[in-house]
């Protein structure tokens, strides 16, 4: 679809009442978070033949068998991040792009790694379109984090993982915050940790049921299938 003004404000009755019925109707409290989910066109994140189905209350298959998350997942999962605009944030799997330029818009810079390459162009072509200056993109195996670019005041994994691969905790700054489901191939746990000092916390905060984070610190390729 080509970026004029009218195909990104299209569907602005559809993010209202997303914003209603998914988001302060099950204890989204930040505004801030809301007005940002109410301004980026979630629909031009997913193909034409989804659209419509854009602002539904379910993830969407993007492709390469990823999908983009549920609105609510998202709210959930930025709003625990608690960012105020200053902060640098590391996100691992760009997949569609919607929860980087969530970030993009809340924070001051977004570093992101998606693993799959065509995924990865197609996001970065999208995000340059609606004109997102902060954001830096990079293809690679994310379970290394971006140590170059570290510390991060906050992480943000969007696909599920066994284990928070110790080389994000590393890169994570004092007093960061990192956000990652936490489980097996069927569900997951979705947590909030927290670092202070050599003090690591985490709470739960939710279920939820992300595709894999493969990689050298999650899983392989191979046990996709198992
Ligand atoms: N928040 C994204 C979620 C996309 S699905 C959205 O709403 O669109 C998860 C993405 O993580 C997929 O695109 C997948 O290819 C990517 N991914 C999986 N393992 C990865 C890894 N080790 N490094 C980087 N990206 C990874």
């Amino acid at each position: 679809m080509e970026l004029t003004e009218q195909s990104i404000q299209a569907y602005a009755g559809q993010r209202r009442k997303m914003i209603e019925e998914q988001l302060s109707g099950r204890g989204i409290k930040d505004l801030s978070v809301m007005e940002v989910l109410s301004r980026v066109p979630r629909h031009l994140f997913v193909g034409s033949s989804l659209r419509h189905r854009a602002y539904g209350d379910y993830p969407l298959p993007i492709g390469e068998n990823q999908t983009i998350s549920q609105p609510y997942i998202v709210g959930l999962m930025t709003e625990v991040l608690q960012l105020k605009g200053s902060e640098r944030v590391l996100e691992i799997g760009t997949g569609s792009g919607y929860q980087t330029a969530i970030l993009a818009e809340l924070a001051s810079q977004v570093f992101t790694i998606e693993r799959i390459k065509t995924i990865a162009q197609k996001t970065k072509k999208l995000l340059e379109g609606l004109r997102y200056k902060n954001i830096i993109f990079k293809t690679f195996d994310g379970t290394y984090g971006w140590r170059d670019q570290s510390p991060f005041d906050a992480i943000l994994i969007s696909a599920a993982t066994p284990s928070i691969p110790t080389s994000l905790i590393e890169q994570l700054a004092d007093n960061g915050r990192l956000v990652a489901p936490i489980g097996g191939r069927e569900s997951q746990d979705l947590i909030i940790l927290n670092k202070k000092g050599d003090q690591i916390t985490q709470q739960k905060i939710g279920d939820c049921k992300f595709v894999p984070l493969i990689g050298k610190f999650a899983w392989s390729e191979d046990e996709r299938f198992h």
